[in-house]
């Protein structure tokens, strides 16, 4: 029992230590020189059902699966963190793909509440085209939208673009994909 609650404490711990991870990621190698090259599919609309952003995706699942595989070798807790890392991919899938960019087959939008919160800071991420002067880089935590905008506004990242998001982060309001 005690070590069925350690490994469940790793395996929380570790979908923590990814929001932080993915933070991190998104800021400074996403948005940076030398990961934008992939990114930047997902701040322009593109043609198709996939984008090369999804490759991120991809190395996360396939890090995922090599610490699940090497744990299930033997090595503690690597398989509990693979676990971990699998677990906020989902739950990064949900919020990211499916609540805020609508990429699953059905509509749900939350109208209030943390999730909406989520969606609404996320969409400000977008609010702002290219690279340089984004806001809100996390998935599962995030400022309050209010605060955001602030932020955005005293940037002036906005200014010269017009006030309304817009790009992939306006893609919700558009009719479903066929
Ligand atoms: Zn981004
Ligand atoms: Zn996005």
């Amino acid at each position: 029992m005690v070590e069925f609650m350690v490994n469940a404490a790793v395996v929380i711990a570790m979908v923590v230590v990814m929001e932080g991870v993915a933070y991190l990621t998104h800021r400074y190698v996403m948005h940076g020189p030398v990961g934008w090259g992939w990114h930047r599919s997902h701040h322009e609309e593109t043609e198709g059902t996939f984008e090369r952003n999804d490759l991120y995706a991809v190395v996360f699942m396939v890090l995922s699966g090599v610490l699940i595989a090497v744990g299930l070798a033997g090595v503690w807790p690597l398989r509990q963190m693979g676990i971990g890392l699998m677990v906020y991919g989902v739950l990064y899938f949900i919020v990211h793909d499916g609540l805020v960019h609508q990429r699953w087959p059905f509509r749900y939008m939350p109208r209030r509440g943390y999730a909406k919160r989520l969606v609404q800071a996320h969409k400000l991420h977008h609010a702002v085209e290219g690279r340089d002067g984004c806001v809100s880089f996390g998935f599962l935590y995030a400022s309050k939208p209010a605060a955001l905008k602030a932020r955005l506004k005293s940037s002036g990242a906005l200014a010269q673009r017009g006030a309304e998001p817009r790009g992939r982060g306006g893609r919700v309001q558009s009719p479903a994909r066929p």
